[in-house]
């Protein structure tokens, strides 16, 4: 697939004219990936999903101490439509796995899925009938966090991790998840 360019200008006070080069205008070329990577990686907004302690973590990760507004991402949502990462703190039980795929499925496209602590990435110490083994058996998983439970630090490098792999995304692969129309719109003949 051919790269596509794009021409950005930046511009300050001492810039008279935006895009104007000849009146020392900064000129940065990037590519449309790059563009589009820097943006959705550095404004993340979690979904609130506690299942069980790792939650508590979780929650400590927003807060001053931890701070995790430092990497873009402390705007967490009640709601799954206001939302593209999910984390998932805490055993997933059997019971909640519908609930979760459900809220899962209510995210906007491209969305993308930390799986927090030992309980949600292999259930744990509870290995039993009522706890799913993994929350991958249910929804794609991103970037796992070990640890019973994973110290904010840990959940704040998860997220970091998660960055890095947005900022590796092609929209060639976006495009074969139908995630992006690249042809451009064609206005409709009238009746
Ligand atoms: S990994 Fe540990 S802290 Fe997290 S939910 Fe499981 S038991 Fe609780």
């Amino acid at each position: 697939m051919p790269k596509r360019i794009e021409t950005l200008v930046l511009h300050d006070s001492s810039t008279p004219v935006i895009g104007d080069v000849q009146k020392g205008g900064s000129v940065v070329v990037t590519t449309l990936d790059t563009l589009l990577n820097q943006a959705r990686a550095n404004a993340l907004w979690p979904l609130t999903f506690g299942l069980a302690c790792c939650a508590i973590e979780m929650m400590s990760t927003v807060a001053a101490r931890f701070d995790l507004a430092r990497f873009g991402s402390e705007a967490f949502r009640a709601t799954p439509r206001q939302a593209d990462v999910m984390i998932i703190a805490g055993r997933l039980s059997k019971k909640m796995a519908p609930v979760l795929r459900q809220i899962y499925d209510q995210m906007p496209e491209p969305k993308w899925v930390i799986s927090m602590g030992a309980c949600a990435s292999s259930g744990g110490v509870y290995n039993n009938y009522a706890i799913v083994q993994g929350a991958d058996q249910v929804v794609p998983v991103d970037v796992y966090v070990p640890g019973c439970p994973p110290s904010p630090d840990a959940l704040i490098y998860g997220v970091m991790k998660l960055q890095q792999k947005i900022k590796r995304q092609s929209m060639a692969t976006t495009k074969q998840l139908s995630l992006i129309e690249l042809k451009p719109r064609t206005l409709e003949e009238p009746a």
